[in-house]
């Protein structure tokens, strides 16, 4: 998975790499489903969501630019898979799921893992962010927008980057939103397709 998908799609960041290799997937996936742990592609973890394929984990976490340092804020935690991999790449991450089931089921895999040092899950609508520990050096939104939610951007550090998938129901664009001096600076950086981001500042 990291030289085939990750290295051969140019994901270059060593310490996503590392930590890709590290934190071992079929924990995070559904048992009936393990054998397909390591495909490119995402997986069904019931209650109509996915984990993300390993790709746009990887290329999400790069265009963060963690350096061991940040607090960082998921939105849509689901199986708990990307919150591994961020937690193995920021001082501490706070990561939030709408759907109780999965709430549960992240903090059993991080749990599992041993992963749970530095990561919190709090069931609860992400598309609001999170208040109570903002602000964030980074934001990861792991489920599609119909717009960037004011409210992330006003718990984003400045500097402070955000990476969110934008767009249609069913087709977005990644966008990476970097604060800089009291600037943001907005790239596209994939076509992609995520499960929608629910909640009040989301799809209703
Ligand atoms: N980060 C996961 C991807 C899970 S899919 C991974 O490691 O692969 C996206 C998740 O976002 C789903 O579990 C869905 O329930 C959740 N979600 C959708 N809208 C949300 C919201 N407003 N707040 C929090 N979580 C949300």
């Amino acid at each position: 998975m990291v030289e085939s998908q990750l290295r051969g799609r140019a994901i270059r960041d060593e310490r996503v790499l590392g930590a890709m290799l590290e934190i071992p997937r079929e924990q995070f996936v559904p048992p009936e489903a393990r054998v397909s742990s390591y495909t490119d592609g995402p997986i069904p973890i019931g209650h109509g969501q996915t984990i993300s394929q390993p790709y746009m984990t990887a290329l999400m976490a790069e265009s963060l630019e963690l350096t061991g340092a940040e607090t960082v804020l998921e939105i849509g935690a689901g199986s708990g898979y990307a919150a591994a991999v961020l937690g193995a790449l920021a001082a501490r991450v706070v990561a939030l799921e709408i759907v109780p089931a999965l709430a549960d089921l992240a903090r059993e895999n991080l749990r599992r893992t041993g992963r749970d040092g530095n990561v919190v899950v709090v069931c609860g609508d992400g598309s609001l962010g999170y208040p109570e520990t903002a602000p964030y050096d980074a934001i990861s939104v792991a489920a599609g927008a119909p717009e960037i939610p004011a409210a992330l951007l006003g718990q984003l550090q400045d500097p402070g980057r955000l990476v969110i998938p934008v767009g249609e129901w069913d087709d977005q664009e990644l966008r990476v939103l970097v604060k800089l001096g009291g600037r943001v600076d907005d790239r596209v950086a994939a076509a992609c397709r995520f499960v929608p981001l629910r909640g009040s500042d989301g799809w209703r």
